[in-house]
């Protein structure tokens, strides 16, 4: 990897790095095809497109009933990984879960109620790598949420991942479909004969995938445009270099389309960070994907004059994970309120994020994280706000209200607060 300087970099190279798309544009046709097939010809289409893009037959597109199988088949140990995740998950999502509140405003009783979604649909990936991770991810926060039918949806396979299944059981779902890709977001959008459509359906995936999700928002909910993992790393000279090429190499093992991205105020840090990257990607079993997301155009390592020109840097990035190997990484993280998730010191790997520390990795790519954060409890729940006033908090109102809606034109609307204010015009008062 070469070093870049970031006061070098040309207007061709900024819009790679802080407007990319990867890839999602270029298969918008491709998904939206994919999606009407779905729509019009329901199941039959799920195993054309099984057969034809992921070249399995699918006989059974519900697979439940093989879930309770694969957990018990499952070896000790990946089951004990697997359920203390979980409870990790689940511990910082109830930490989430917000209460019902009433408070009184001078006679006008005002609250906030939520509730869950009824059903959604979690989509996990799993066409270059089995991500059992983000079935935890996807299904915890809304079994926490209180969500009564939680569908997830996986690529087919002669054997699907048995992990991936014993996840969606220990996680709670009570669903599980083989189909992927563009495919399987129509399915959960619009129903087929198998698959009931869900309310809204999230979880991260490829070009397609994220391509799909914003073809079908509008007519189902999503939660947001999660497509190829991103890293940024910001180091100063107290970094270890070796440690901050480690995460950019994990990282790229996820795709080609994934980036990776260190910047450095630190031009012997700089240097050294792309060595070390070289070094780890080496040998690695999935080296030839770990080379190409490095070569991406919004992949490198960056030199930066100084550390607010890095902290800037990584704002206009927006990136999905924000590592800060760096001192005083809290005061910086203060400076970068555009990240999916942060983390902070020498001991906090991406990696522990991705599968246990607790914290949700669906997250906003594509520099969506300047207008919104990952997965959580939130994504699943619906709120709802309540009044109720007395005759005198009516009557403190009236004016206001009157005056408010004569100026709009809608006399029926001041009408509807008088007729109530007339003496004994309302049955049964309680005030
Ligand atoms: P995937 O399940 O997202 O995609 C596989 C599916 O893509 C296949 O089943 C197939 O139907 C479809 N597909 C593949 N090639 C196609 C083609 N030419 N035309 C039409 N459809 C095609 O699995 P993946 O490919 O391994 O990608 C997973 C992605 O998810 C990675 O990019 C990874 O970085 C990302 N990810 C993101 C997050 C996040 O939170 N943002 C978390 C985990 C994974």
């Amino acid at each position: 990897m070469n070093v870049r300087r970031v006061d070098a970099l040309d207007p061709g190279e900024r819009a790679a790095l802080f407007d990319r798309d990867a890839g999602v544009d270029a298969v918008r046709d491709d998904a939206r095809d994919i999606v009407d097939r779905v729509r019009s010809e329901g199941d039959v289409a799920i195993r054309d497109l099984s057969r034809e893009i992921d070249g399995v037959e699918v006989g059974n597109v519900d697979v439940t009933d093989r879930v309770e199988r694969a957990a018990e088949a499952i070896d000790e140990e990946t089951r004990a990984a697997i359920e203390d995740a979980a409870a990790n998950i689940r511990e910082f999502h109830e930490r989430q879960l917000p209460e019902d509140w009433t408070e009184d405003f001078g006679g006008r009783e005002l609250g906030r109620r939520f509730r869950p979604l009824d059903t959604v649909g979690v989509y996990a990936p799993g066409g270059t790598a089995a991500y059992p991770s983000s079935v935890l991810m996807g299904v915890i926060p809304a079994v926490v949420a209180g969500v009564e039918h939680v569908a997830v949806a996986t690529p087919p396979a002669e054997e699907i991942n048995p992990v991936t299944l014993a996840a969606a059981d220990i996680a709670g779902a009570d669903a599980v479909y083989q189909v992927g890709g563009a495919q399987a977001v129509a399915a959960l959008a619009y129903g087929t004969e198998t698959i009931n459509a869900v309310q809204k359906v999230v979880g991260p995936g490829n070009q397609w995938v994220t391509a799909a999700k914003a073809e079908v928002r509008g007519d189902v909910e999503i939660d947001f445009l999660a497509g190829p993992s991103e890293v940024l790393v910001i180091a100063d000279g107290t970094a270890d270099p070796s440690l901050v090429a480690a995460d950019l190499v994990a990282q790229a093992e996820h795709g080609e389309t994934s980036s990776v991205v260190a910047v450095t105020d630190d031009e012997a840090t700089a240097e050294a960070v792309a060595a070390a990257v070289d070094d780890h990607a080496t040998g690695r079993d999935r080296e030839e994907t770990i080379r190409a997301a490095l070569d991406n155009d919004a992949s490198g390592v960056f030199l930066a004059r100084s550390m607010p020109e890095a902290v800037l840097f990584a704002e206009e990035y927006a990136p999905e994970h924000l590592s800060i190997q760096a001192d005083d990484a809290e005061a910086l993280l203060d400076r970068i309120p555009s990240a999916g998730s942060a983390f902070l010191g020498p001991y906090s790997p991406v990696a522990a994020g991705d599968y246990a520390t607790g914290t949700n990795h669906v997250l906003p790519t594509n520099g969506k994280a300047r207008v919104t954060g990952g997965l959580s409890v939130d994504t699943f729940l619906r709120s709802t706000t309540v009044q109720r006033l007395s005759e005198d908090a009516l009557g403190d109102l009236r004016d206001t209200v009157t005056t408010l809606a004569n100026a709009e034109g809608l006399e029926a609307h001041a009408h509807s607060v008088d007729a109530r204010l007339e003496a004994g015009a309302v049955d049964g008062d309680e005030d």
